[in-house]
C-alpha cells in the first residue's frame, strides 16, 4: 500500500448527505466571462459521482487574489452559470460577502438530494488564507462529508483545504486529487525505470529541495533553463550575465557530489544560445550567438540551451520509461530561445510507453506550444503543489484526509 493512499469518493456513499467539495475554480475571467473553463470541466467527474449517490453538493473555491475583502470582479457567479450549462442542471449561487451566513446555511439546510450550490469566493474572508479555526468550523457546519478536489491549492494549509477537515469526520479525495496523488506518488515510490527528471526554469531557489530529493529517486537528472548557469558556474565556467544565484553555488557543488556518490548522472548544457540585452518586450527579435561554455563571452547572457546540449539531452532520454519535467529549458516566450523546450517536448511525445509527467506551470505551456499536450501521460494541474510534492513534503491538503 502506498504511503500516499487516501480514501476517495469511491469509498463513500453520499446518499442524502451534505457534501462540501473544495474545488479549484480559479479560472481566468475577462469582463465577467470565463475565457478558459478547463479547471471547471476537470471537477465534473467528482461532482457527477456525488450526484449519482444522491448527495447534496456544496461547492467552494477561491478565485484570484481577493485578499480577505469582497470584490465584485472576483465573484464566483460566472462559474455557477458555466457549471449549470455543463451539468445541464441548476447550480444555485449562494452569494454572500461573508461566504457563510445564516441565510446561506438556511439554503443549504433546505437542499434536496442531488441539489448543487456554489458558495462565494472563499478568499473574500481573510480567515481563509489564515487557516482560521472559526472559519474552518463555519465551513464544516455546512456538511457531513468533506471532499478535497483542489490539487492546485493542496500545498497550502488554508481553512478550506486543511483546517476544515479537523471538524468533519469523513474527509476524502475527489477524482482529480486522487489522480495527481497516485501519479506523483508513483514517481517517489515505484517509477518505471529508467526514470529521468528534467528541471529548468528561472528560480533555482524554489527547486533546491527537489533536486536533492529527485536525485534519490531518479536515474538521471537533466538540468537546463536559467537554473543551469549556477551549476555551470559551480563547475568553474564563465556564464557572463546569465541568470545566476551566487548564494547557491556551494549548494550546486554539493548536489554534483551527491550525484556522484549515488552514481546518478546530472546532465548540464554544454552550449547556450545567448544575446547581449534581455529582449524587451520579452518576445522581441534580438541577435543571438551560440557559445560552448568553455568559450563563453562574459558580455552575453544565455537564454536557451544550444544544439549540442539538445542532442545530449535527447540521448539521455532515449529509452526512458518515466520522465517528470518541471521548468522550461530557456526563455521559451521568445521564438529565438524556444528550440530547447520545443525539442524536449517533442522528444517526450515520442517516447514509447513512457510515463511522461509535466509538472505544471510553464512546462505545460511549453508542451502546448509544441502541440503535444495530448501525447503526455499526465499534465499536472498544480505547479506549486507538484513542486512541494516532489520535494518529498507531505501536502496539507492530502495529509488532512482519511487514510486508506
Ligand atoms: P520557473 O517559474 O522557475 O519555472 O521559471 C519559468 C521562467 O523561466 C520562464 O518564464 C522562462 O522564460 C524562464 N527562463 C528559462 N530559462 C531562462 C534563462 N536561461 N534565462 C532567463 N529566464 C529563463
Amino acid at each position: 500500500m502506498s504511503k500516499f493512499s487516501v480514501k476517495t469518493i469511491d469509498d463513500i456513499n453520499a446518499k442524502s448527505q451534505h457534501v462540501l467539495i473544495r474545488c479549484d475554480f480559479n479560472v481566468p475571467i475577462v469582463n465577467g466571462s470565463i475565457s478558459d473553463d478547463t479547471r471547471i470541466k476537470a471537477t465534473i467527474p467528482t461532482i457527477k459521482k456525488i450526484i449519482k449517490d444522491g448527495g447534496r453538493i456544496i461547492l467552494c473555491s477561491h478565485l484570484g487574489k481577493a485578499q480577505g475583502k469582497p470584490d465584485p470582479k472576483l465573484t464566483l457567479k460566472p462559474v455557477a452559470t458555466r457549471l449549470s450549462e455543463i451539468l445541464k442542471k441548476d447550480v444555485k449561487f449562494l452569494h454572500d460577502d461573508k461566504v457563510i451566513s445564516s441565510s446561506v446555511l438556511d439554503s443549504i439546510h433546505s437542499m434536496k438530494d442531488g441539489d448543487i450550490v456554489l458558495l462565494e469566493n472563499l478568499r473574500y474572508r481573510i480567515e481563509e488564507e489564515n487557516n482560521d479555526e472559526s472559519f474552518a468550523k463555519e465551513l464544516a457546519s455546512t456538511c457531513d462529508i468533506y471532499v478535497n478536489d483542489a490539487f492546485g491549492t493542496a500545498h497550502r494549509a488554508h481553512a478550506s483545504t486543511y483546517g476544515v477537515a479537523k471538524f468533519v469526520k469523513t474527509c476524502v479525495a475527489g477524482y482529480l486529487l486522487e489522480k495527481e496523488v497516485s501519479i506523483l506518488g508513483m514517481l517517489l515510490e515505484n517509477p518505471p525505470r529508467p526514470f529521468v527528471g528534467i528541471l529548468g526554469g528561472a528560480k533555482i531557489k524554489d527547486k533546491l529541495k527537489i533536486i536533492d530529493n529527485l536525485l534519490e529517486h531518479c536515474d538521471k537528472l537533466i538540468i537546463g533553463g536559467g537554473m543551469a548557469y549556477t551549476f555551470l558556474k559551480a563547475q568553474g565556467y564563465e556564464v557572463g550575465t546569465s541568470l545566476l544565484d551566487e548564494s547557491k553555488i556551494d549548494y550546486c557543488k554539493e548536489m554534483l557530489s551527491k550525484a556522484k556518490k549515488l552514481k546518478k548522472e546530472i546532465l548540464l548544457p554544454v552550449d547556450t544560445v545567448a544575446t547581449i540585452d534581455f529582449p524587451n518586450p520579452i518576445d522581441a527579435k534580438v541577435p543571438t550567438k551560440t557559445f560552448k561554455f568553455a568559450e563563453f563571452d562574459k558580455n552575453y547572457m544565455g537564454l536557451d540551451i544550444g544544439r549540442e546540449s539538445i542532442k545530449s539531452f535527447m540521448k539521455a532520454l532515449d529509452g526512458a520509461k518515466c520522465v517528470v519535467w518541471n521548468g522550461p529549458m530557456g526563455l521559451f516566450e521568445n521564438p529565438s530561445f524556444r528550440l530547447g523546450s520545443y525539442c524536449i517536448a517533442r522528444k517526450l511525445s515520442e517516447l514509447k510507453g513512457a510515463k511522461t509527467i509535466i509538472g505544471g506551470g510553464d512546462s505545460v505551456s511549453a508542451v502546448s506550444m509544441a502541440n503535444v499536450t495530448d501525447k503526455m501521460f499526465h499534465i499536472s494541474t498544480g505547479g506549486g503543489a507538484t513542486l512541494t510534492f516532489l520535494e518529498g513534503t507531505e501536502l496539507p491538503g492530502i495529509k488532512c484526509l482519511n487514510k486508506k
